[in-house]
């Protein structure tokens, strides 16, 4: 989400006038877009502020804004505690951006010497949808869905900074992708905090669901792919599934957050699905959609969870067979509930935790992708590939990354014969090069 909130920050400040600079020192106006989902990100944005800083006071004409969940998460201390921001705003506000910047970016729109407040506030939220987009992948977008969370998962801090949940008209969704065909976009990704949860804010006027939406997309022209996250695993009806098997377009890949595979745990963090209900729902989607990948989320070290419960994570784990996995270590996030429960687990047993899970995830992912060697998949050319420039990049349906030999065009779908595997790429040859067959026939000729 915050990368599409990203892009459109970009494309709202080339409406200003504003280029991307070749780097941070060279920019008059420097934007944070900033998460705040755990404590890294927190700390991480306190060091890039910290060099924001210096640049400010050897050039005090430089705007320094910051956006995004921590800035909302912020909003009564983030001007005491960085004096030299400017602009602060939160995720649901980025419209207003360019109010505040003036034209240019210049950031004087305000009396001299004010500092423009920014503006925050969950129940004046705009979809950022809305905005001019700077895309960074021109075959591949993001399509917000709908903004904010209803369910109230212990751990987590998005619900409260980014709001109750509100979907986009289907219409309104219809009509971007439309245009995103129309702009040579192959692939599109469904965005919602709760995806498969789309619509029900809309009820009873717009009586679409989820799956119906995926059907319409599934039915515009030129779109290959589409994918979606994430879904909770909570609302995962029968329809989204008839839909992922039946849609051409519908990847066979599913990200389906598991969080912990403790049934005691998945209660405290109020996940309000158990072990077996997760389980079986994954039984359900690979008899319905066959060579379905799937990925998840999982966070260890929950408040109260013991040894017994994180093996129960590994078990399920083991059994699921994730193609790829997140892996969090948890972190307390202030005013949320799970951050006031006793038995907080300590941090050298998170660790080692961790360590454990993801050594089984990266094994069970190699050993996943290995099987895949000797089949020819279907490649979504992106370019060229980012560890070796003779090669080329792309992604299966399944969403795994591959690094082949071929003469395709970024945006062609291609079919690659996969020769070697890792636990999170593929590599291999395209097995009709038709482009250095024709390039020799013209230079027979
Ligand atoms: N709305 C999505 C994603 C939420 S944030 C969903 O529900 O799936 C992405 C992931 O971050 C979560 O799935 C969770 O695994 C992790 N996460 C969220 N809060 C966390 C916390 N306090 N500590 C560690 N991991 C966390
Ligand atoms: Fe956070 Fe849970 Fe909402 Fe995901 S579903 S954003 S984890 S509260």
């Amino acid at each position: 989400m915050n990368a599409h909130d990203s892009e459109r920050i970009k494309g709202m400040l080339e409406e200003l006038g504003l280029g991307e600079a070749p780097s941070a020192d060279d920019a008059d106006v420097v934007v944070f877009n900033t998460c705040t989902i755990r404590e890294k990100p927190d700390t991480k944005l306190a060091a890039y502020l910290g060099e924001a800083a210096a640049r400010k006071r050897e050039d005090p004409d430089r705007v320094i804004a910051v956006g995004g969940c921590y800035a909302e998460a912020q909003r009564e201390s983030i001007f005491e505690r960085y004096p030299f921001v400017d602009v602060a705003f939160g995720p649901g506000s980025i419209a207003h951006l360019g109010d505040w910047l003036g034209a240019g970016g210049s950031g004087r729109r305000q009396p001299a010497g004010a500092i423009a407040r920014g503006r925050f506030g969950l129940d004046e939220r705009e979809f950022a949808a809305r905005l001019p987009m700077h895309r960074e992948r021109s075959v591949q977008a993001w399509v917000q869905v709908s903004m904010g969370c209803n369910s109230k998962c212990a751990y987590c801090i998005v619900p409260s900074v980014r709001g109750r949940e509100q979907s986009r008209r289907p219409g309104e969704i219809v009509a971007e992708v439309t245009r995103l065909a129309a702009q040579g976009v192959r692939e599109i990704t469904l965005l919602g905090q709760n995806v498969n949860s789309w619509g029900r804010d809309l009820l009873p006027e717009i009586q679409t669901g989820f799956g119906e939406l995926l059907r319409a997309c599934d039915a515009i022209d030129g779109i290959e792919r589409i994918r979606f996250t994430s879904p909770h695993p909570k609302d995962f009806r029968d329809p989204v599934i008839a839909a992922m098997a039946e849609c051409d377009a519908v990847c066979e890949q599913v990200h389906l957050p598991l969080q912990s595979g403790s049934s005691r745990i998945l209660k405290a963090m109020r996940r309000t699905y158990s072990r077996e209900r997760y389980l079986a729902l994954v039984e359900r989607m690979r008899a319905a959609i066959p060579d379905l990948a799937i990925s998840t989320d999982i966070i260890v070290g929950f408040p109260g969870e013991t040894v017994e419960d994180f093996e129960q994570t590994l078990e399920v784990v083991a059994e699921v067979g994730y193609d790829s996995a997140f892996t969090f270590v948890y972190s307390s996030r202030a005013g949320t509930e799970a951050a006031g429960m006793p038995d907080q687990v300590p941090h050298d047993v998170k660790i080692e935790r961790m360590e454990r899970l993801v050594e089984l995830t990266q094994s069970i992912a190699r050993a996943r992708n290995l099987a895949r060697v000797g089949r020819v998949e279907q490649v979504l050319v992106e370019g060229a590939s980012r560890t070796d420039a003779t090669l080329l990049r792309g992604r299966t349906r399944r969403n795994t990354t591959v690094n082949f030999r071929g003469t395709a065009a970024p945006g062609e779908l291609v079919d690659v014969l996969v020769e070697g595997a890792t636990s999170t790429t593929l590599r291999g040859a395209e097995t009709n090069p038709s482009h250095s067959l024709l390039t020799m026939d013209a230079c027979a000729s």
